[in-house]
């Protein structure tokens, strides 16, 4: 037997980028303090560093990722080789814990780690997705393999599936997907309508009307849990630096006056980019907080040497750049009014759980629809659409400064307390959490 194990012993299985790193830890955190004893294993591409992490055995398992694939932009290609390279040495990984452990409750895995739920399967353990993006994402499994033949998401009629414009995602999804996006669709898919449950970090309230829709269509019980952040505070999952400066800095502005900026891990713009962004800050006149993390500006390792003349002349100590922020921190320091964002999935909660308005410049993906719920939802945002200067400055201005600002400031200060409810004794994702762990040891015997 490993560490503490009373309820139960479970494997995790992480997916090596940052906005499913932190969350695969979050759920282990959280799970551990409910009695489970917790082996992580994870690829060797970006892993969490194990001694913050004491009360968890972290297994690494080789997945032979190259460097020309991971800066090829093909994100079907990344994730159907990280699951062909690991589905072998995962396996190999779990009968060892089996043969020391004698037991295993249940392998819960990131959704795009597929593999790990036929391998499961073959070792007649319960196999659980944790799924890092919205629970309305999953809607759009039930087109993928099937996706020029059924037309699910237009017989949709409810009123605010309808304005988030699922459609729209649903031509985008349909423009001429790859072979391998093809088959991974179909695969993850089949992944998830196997397992026997689906962890969502969300909340019931947020996504109600597709959570309904999304429940026809998988069998599996579906556990909206989130926000994980909040259900586990301490963990700090960042695979780079945070920069703590910031915090002084922001000790030092008038309450709700900057405007935090951040494009999340993975995302990045061109240098043209760069510089219009950075001028309709510096013309907005509002303080900003502006991470740039080294390879965000065309995959070049340079960092504010990119920035054009002049521009940290005129902004002086109205701005403070960082490389990677604190930013769970960052969003609830109370100078903060306002978060120009990427909109991942993981900022967004973050954001709502803090009451922050959000400026919306999505890049791919999942950010789309997370834009579309932000802005045509729950109406707590605007979207920028340009990354032009003067399309920035009038946009920051709209958002900090405008009346429009106010509504949406209000609007998100509800959510935050809707956000809060559920976190209470009898609150959705607390009921939802308990039903889980009821269901791992139910599933486990
Ligand atoms: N994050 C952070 N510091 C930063 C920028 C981002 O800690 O300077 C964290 C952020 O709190 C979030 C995660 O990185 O938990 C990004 O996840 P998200 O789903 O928002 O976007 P992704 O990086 O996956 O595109």
């Amino acid at each position: 037997m490993g560490k503490q194990e009373k309820s139960g012993h479970l494997v995790l299985v992480m997916v090596p980028f940052q906005g499913h790193i932190t969350p695969m830890l979050q759920l282990a955190t959280i799970l551990h303090s409910k009695g489970f004893s917790i082996t992580i294993v994870h690829p060797e591409l970006n892993f969490p560093n194990p001694s913050a992490h004491p009360d968890f055995t972290f297994i690494s398992i080789p997945d032979k990722l190259t460097e020309p694939q991971l800066s090829d932009n093909d994100v079907a290609g990344v994730m159907r080789s990280l699951n062909n390279n690991c589905a072998a040495p995962l396996k190999q990984c779990l009968n060892k814990i089996l043969h020391s452990h004698g037991h295993i409750a249940a392998i819960i895995y990131d959704t795009l780690m597929f593999c790990a739920q036929s391998i499961a399967h073959d070792l007649r353990l319960p196999g659980m997705t944790l799924r890092t993006s919205s629970a309305t994402t999953l809607l759009f499994f039930t087109i993928f393999p099937q996706l020029d033949d059924r037309d699910f998401i237009s017989t949709i009629e409810s009123p605010e599936l309808q304005a988030l414009q699922l459609q729209r995602f649903r031509s985008l999804l349909s423009q001429n997907p790859t072979k391998a996006m093809v088959e991974m669709r179909a695969t993850f898919t089949n992944a998830v309508i196997s397992s026997s449950a689906i962890i969502v970090n969300s909340m019931e309230f947020l996504e109600q009307e597709a959570l309904s829709k999304v429940k026809i269509f998988f069998p599996a019980p579906i556990f909206t849990i989130g926000p994980l952040h909040k259900l586990a505070p301490t963990i700090r999952g960042s695979l780079l630096t945070e920069d703590d400066k910031c915090i002084s800095w922001l000790n030092k502005q008038a309450p709700e006056s900057v405007i935090y900026v951040s494009f999340g891990s993975l995302a990045s713009i061109d240098k043209e980019e760069l510089i219009e962004a950075a001028w309709g800050l510096a013309n907005s006149e509002r303080p900003f907080l502006w991470v740039v993390r080294p390879g965000m500006v065309g995959g070049s390792s340079e960092w504010i040497e990119l920035l054009p003349n002049g521009f940290q002349e005129s902004v002086g100590q109205r701005a403070c750049i960082v490389q990677w922020a604190p930013q769970k921190e960052v969003l609830a320091h109370a100078a903060v009014g306002g978060f120009w964002s990427h909109c991942g999935w993981n900022s967004t909660m973050e954001s709502i759980c803090e009451g922050l308005p959000m400026l919306c410049k999505p890049f791919f993906g999942d950010q789309l629809l997370n834009t579309s719920y932000i802005c045509n939802v729950w109406k707590i945002g605007l979207e920028l659409h340009e990354l032009e200067r003067g399309n920035v400055e009038r946009t920051i201005k709209r958002l900090m400064v405008d009346m429009e600002g106010k509504v949406f400031r209000k609007r998100a200060l509800d959510l935050k307390k809707d956000a809060a409810l559920c976190l209470m004794k009898n609150g959705s994702s607390s009921c939802s959490l308990n039903d889980l762990t009821n269901h791992i040891s139910l599933s486990s015997v």
